[in-house]
């Protein structure tokens, strides 16, 4: 008895808190000096995954330094790989504080900040949008759930049915339109709808990836051949592989004329509605029924801290709970603050926090000069690749996503090579990018997400790429 009363004290003890709580941040504050300031060689640690768990248990520490140890640094200039922030140390207290004190929202009692919180963020964020003065939506854990619950809410907002209730079953069976470049989860949320491959008609993309408004009537016609009630078309803004915008406008105007709710998913693009020299490219995105947005992908957010608008906000009480919605005559009653009525999640992460700390702290300039900085510079490491004789540039790129590839005429399989330089890379750990497949072929593929990354830093990493390709080359002959 005694015994237990001593370790639950101990684990529970605030002074213990207090001491290792400044030393992790002592350690987190020069773990990212190191990466900021470039003294740490390498970007990434690389252990292949079997190797890493056999030497787990055995390898030195305590649990902090080995997670260090074997992590990747998105603080590293260097860091050019998938579309997650590099956060402003100061961000991540937020998770500090919202970890320590644990309020789980769903219930407004359980997170009365961070639901009050989460409302300001989606009423900031509506309004940079232009969606309008009765927006309203909620924060949820990622874009993928994000896009589901918008599509959830399309599926009802497309019948009279009581689907929620009722079931698909009597139902004409429903389906979407999307390019044929939007993300994996757009697919998967119709798989789980029980839509099935019928469920998703893809539209064909123009030469710069982007989707073919005038393809859409087509699009439209095939679904009715295949019997199904499109309830949405989803613009993507932009793309994942290649960071292309749809043309929102274009796609708005052909749901406006045939009754279609439109879904925008701009998980990755969605900043850039905070910079006004780029801003351009979400034109249209004030007429989106619904528009996920992903903090921690270009806002700068550690994650997951997603965002999920309606225009309407009857749309997002109707989700889970049609009847009910029936009944609220007023917003009031709509009770916009017990948020797990609209959400995925009961209990959740006060996750609004991560971004409106920055947001009070330093406004909405932080986010104007990160997204004006990491497009700048997308331009600029295009134009590197573009005077490169011996490298395939994909397409001038939208924003701060680059693809590209070495394919010096003296190698008889790109694909091959670029996968080989690519593994080579990141085992050496002095950068981080990824891969990405086109239409059969191989692009490596970098998304400059941390603002420190220079010019200097592209043509380092175009010259080692250049390095490594040459050896494999020869290594062959
Ligand atoms: C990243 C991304 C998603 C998925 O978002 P998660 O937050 O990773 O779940 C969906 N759509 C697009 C266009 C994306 O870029």
């Amino acid at each position: 008895m005694q015994q237990n009363v001593s370790i639950l004290e101990k684990a529970f003890d605030p002074e213990s808190f207090r001491e290792l709580g400044h030393q992790l941040i002592d350690q987190l504050a020069d773990f990212v000096l190191a990466g900021q300031n470039r003294s740490a060689e390498q970007v990434i640690p690389y252990s292949a995954p079997n190797a890493l768990y056999e030497k787990w248990d055995q390898a030195e520490g305590s649990v902090w330094e080995k997670v260090l140890q074997h992590s990747i640094r998105l603080h590293h200039p260097r860091y050019l790989g998938h579309q997650i922030a590099t956060p402003p140390p100061i961000g991540a207290l937020a998770g500090l504080l919202a970890d320590t004190i644990n309020n789980g929202m769903g219930v407004y009692e359980m997170g009365m900040a961070g639901t009050v919180i989460e409302r300001k963020l989606v009423e900031w964020l509506g309004q940079k949008m232009n969606l309008g003065t009765e927006v309203s939506g909620f924060l949820t854990s990622g874009g993928s759930l994000g896009n589901l619950t918008a599509l959830l809410a399309a599926r009802q907002a497309a019948t009279d049915t009581d689907i929620w209730t009722e079931g698909q079953a009597g139902q004409k069976p429903f389906a979407v339109l999307v390019s044929e470049e939007a993300h994996y989860c757009v697919d998967r949320a119709v798989k789980i709808m029980g839509w099935g491959e019928n469920g998703i008609v893809k539209v064909p993309t123009d030469n710069a990836y982007r989707m073919r408004p005038e393809s859409l009537p087509e699009a439209l016609a095939e679904a009715k051949k295949r019997g199904r009630h499109v309830v949405a078309v989803i613009a993507s803004a932009c793309s994942t592989a290649t960071g292309s915008f749809d043309d929102i406008d274009k796609i708005a105007d052909f749901c406006a004329e045939n009754g279609i709710w439109l879904h925008v998913d701009a998980a990755h693009g969605g900043g850039i509605v905070f910079s006004k020299k780029y801003r351009r490219l979400l034109k249209g995105i004030g007429r989106a029924d619904s528009v996920v947005m992903d903090f921690h992908k270009m806002a700068l957010s550690p994650a997951l801290s997603t965002a999920l608008l309606f225009r309407r906000p009857q749309s997002g009480y109707s989700t889970f709970a049609q009847k009910a919605s029936y009944l609220w005559e007023s917003e009031g009653d709509a009770e916009w603050f017990n948020l797990a009525r609209r959400t995925f999640e009961c209990t959740k992460h006060m996750m609004g926090l991560r971004v409106y700390v920055l947001k009070e702290m330093f406004g909405d300039q932080l986010f104007a000069a990160f997204i004006d900085q990491v497009m700048d510079l997308g331009k600029v490491f295009a134009d590197l690749i573009h005077h490169k004789p011996d490298f395939d540039l994909l397409l001038s790129p939208a924003c701060n996503i680059v693809c590209f590839r070495y394919a010096p005429g003296t190698s008889e399989d790109h694909n091959q090579l670029n996968a080989d330089i690519r593994q080579r890379l990141v085992e050496s750990g002095r950068f981080y990018i990824v891969q990405t497949e086109i239409k059969g072929q191989r692009f490596l593929r970098v998304s400059i997400m941390n603002p420190f990354s220079t010019k200097s830093d592209l043509e380092a990493l175009l010259q080692e790429v250049e390095k490594i390709g040459q050896k494999l080359i020869q290594a062959e002959h």
